[in-house]
């Protein structure tokens, strides 16, 4: 979906989109949509300065880190974010144009993005950790197996929990 924005006023439009799974690739090996992502959001625009505000909700399936079998994640997050065109170099000299361009976005053409703007912020809000429980037992580092529902001889040789993960890493090398 696209925001015009020449249709924008100073004045918050309400818009409100729905993503079927098919709709919106994320982009990202990490997780998918496992259902429709429902965006609601208002916007406006001074000049040419747009302010976009809003919330997501669907839920992601992702895969877990140990074993990789896949975790549904329910997301609900809020968005707002500030667009504006590309400035002329002379502009950008003062520090406090600089930090304010920190939580700006600089959007070129007419219209925005909505897509990509629901694409990045529901992978903002991606755990750096997911696992399906905390004593997932992970895959077996020289066989593969997982260990959660399956037993193999290579455990005889126990590795120390803190190099499992270089022991993983190894066997992605040979
Ligand atoms: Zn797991
Ligand atoms: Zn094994």
């Amino acid at each position: 979906m696209q925001i015009e924005i020449a249709q924008l006023t100073e004045t918050d439009t309400p818009f409100a989109h729905t993503y079927t799974p098919a709709d919106l690739t994320l982009e990202d090996e990490r997780a998918q949509l496992l259902i429709a992502a429902h965006v609601e959001g208002r916007a406006s625009r001074k000049r040419q300065r747009v302010h976009v505000h809003g919330t997501i909700e669907t839920e992601l399936e992702v895969a877990c880190d140990r074993c990789l079998a896949p975790l549904t994640v329910p997301v609900k997050t809020e968005f707002d974010v500030s667009y504006e065109p590309p400035r002329a170099e002379a502009e950008t000299d003062s520090a406090e144009l600089q930090a304010e361009e920190l939580d700006t976005t600089i959007y070129t053409g007419e219209s925005l993005d909505l897509d990509e703007l629901v694409r990045e912020q529901i992978l903002l809000t991606l755990p750096t950790r997911s696992l399906c429980r905390e004593a997932c037992q992970g895959l077996c580092p020289t066989c593969g197996v997982n260990l959660n529902t399956q037993t193999c001889a290579c455990q005889q040789t126990e590795v120390d929990p803190r190099w499992a993960g270089l022991a993983t890493l190894k066997k992605r090398d040979e």
